[in-house]
């Protein structure tokens, strides 16, 4: 996963799969132009959207911001997008950084104090933000207010600034690893999920419109199953199959051509790529299937823990490929059987209760 961010000149670009940081720039593009702006035009997190509808019709009646909001879920299924779509219907400007880029106060400080009553500021990756620039973003997402401290020692003078009343929307691939201070201070958190295959066609579908791209319906549908639940991931696949059909044929994507541009891009018909193909198939041969610890996994496929946590391992559990044990990571069955291998016999694992997933030490 390549990201960038520069919160002065309020450009962010990441990408969602493991691509050259060029294709993240191309993405970042197409991004503006495929983004819905209004929750109207929102597709899929039915649920989230009429929470997040509700909250911001209700402040919009009493003339306030609305609560600061924390998004997490996986990358690529719209955290961003909602914080464009909140600040739009608000009528509101959108201030955009991320938690790694904010390393001191003092990086904040312009932000916070730059606010115009209402704004929507934006952090991305927030679990990443320092202790010491958290500790600064407590008294501003309560009580609208900054402490700085000038000059150290015998001169050190705090200084309260007062701000504009704003909302924090805050998003991130980790809930687990956000301090319960930071969390409480989020009036609205909601999970996004991975999507239905339904909404990824009607994503597809709306994607295509817009980028004017001419479509067979059943190659959307073919698209759809091989996006990983990833609405980012089905744009993309999209564009890569517009490259294809416009070389291979006459520009218009069939479903015969889908097929053949997801074989080239070494897409399998359960949408894994190459990289989740590996660590299946790491755990199961290096690993005999598991248990595997993830820094193990990682150390050897030579990938960031990160990446495989945060972008390879949710699918696959959310697809029932892998499972998350108290000892590590074992392949199932189904992982097993997707890739033409014989399973042992292991039934002595124990499964990992829900919720300590992320206090465990692997
Ligand atoms: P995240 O911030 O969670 O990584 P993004 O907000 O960047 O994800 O979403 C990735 C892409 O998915 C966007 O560029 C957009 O085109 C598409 N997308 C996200 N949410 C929606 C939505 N509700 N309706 C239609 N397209 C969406």
């Amino acid at each position: 996963m390549v990201r960038g961010g520069d919160y002065d000149g309020l450009v962010m670009v990441k990408e969602r799969l493991i691509d050259a940081s060029v294709q993240a720039v191309e993405e970042a593009g197409y991004d503006l132009t495929l983004r819905p702006r209004t929750l109207a035009e929102c597709i899929g997190q039915e649920k989230v959207i009429e929470k997040i509808g509700i909250a911001l019709t209700a402040a919009k009646q009493r003339g306030e911001p609305t609560e600061h909001i924390l998004l997490h879920g996986p990358p690529g299924l719209g955290k961003t997008t909602l914080a464009h779509v909140i600040a739009h219907e608000m009528g509101a400007h959108l201030k955009t950084s991320s938690g790694p880029a904010l390393t001191r106060p003092g990086d904040l400080m312009g932000i916070l104090t730059n606010l115009q009553r209402g704004d929507v500021l934006f952090i991305d990756e927030v679990h990443r933000l320092g202790a010491v620039v958290e500790e600064f973003i407590y008294p501003a997402m309560e009580d609208f207010r900054v402490d700085f401290t000038v000059d150290s020692g015998m001169h050190a003078k705090t200084i309260n600034i007062p701000l504009q009343p704003f909302t924090l929307v805050g998003a991130t691939t980790r809930a687990g690893l956000i301090t319960a201070p930071l969390r409480a201070r989020f009036g609205i958190q909601q999970h996004l999920e991975f999507w239905s295959q339904g909404h990824l066609q009607q994503c597809l579908g709306r994607s295509a419109r817009l980028l004017k791209i001419k479509c067979e319906e059943e190659a959307l549908e073919r698209l759809s199953y091989c996006s990983r639940g990833t609405p980012r991931i089905a744009n993309r696949l999209l564009r890569r199959v517009r490259d294809y059909a416009q070389v291979h044929g006459d520009g218009v994507v069939t479903a015969a051509l889908a097929e053949a541009a997801l074989k080239m891009e070494e897409i399998d018909e359960m949408g894994l790529d190459q990289l989740d193909r590996s660590f299946l198939k790491t755990l199961i041969t290096t690993y005999k299937g598991g248990p595997a610890g993830i820094e193990a996994l990682a150390a050897t496929l030579g990938e960031e823990r990160d990446t495989l946590e945060d972008v390879v391992e949710p699918y696959l559990l959310q697809i029932g490929l892998v499972a998350r044990t108290r000892q590590g990571r074992v392949a199932t069955g189904a992982a097993y059987e997707h890739l033409g291998a014989t399973a042992p016999d292991k039934s002595n694992y124990q499964e990992e209760k829900p919720g300590e997933e992320e206090s465990m030490l692997f």
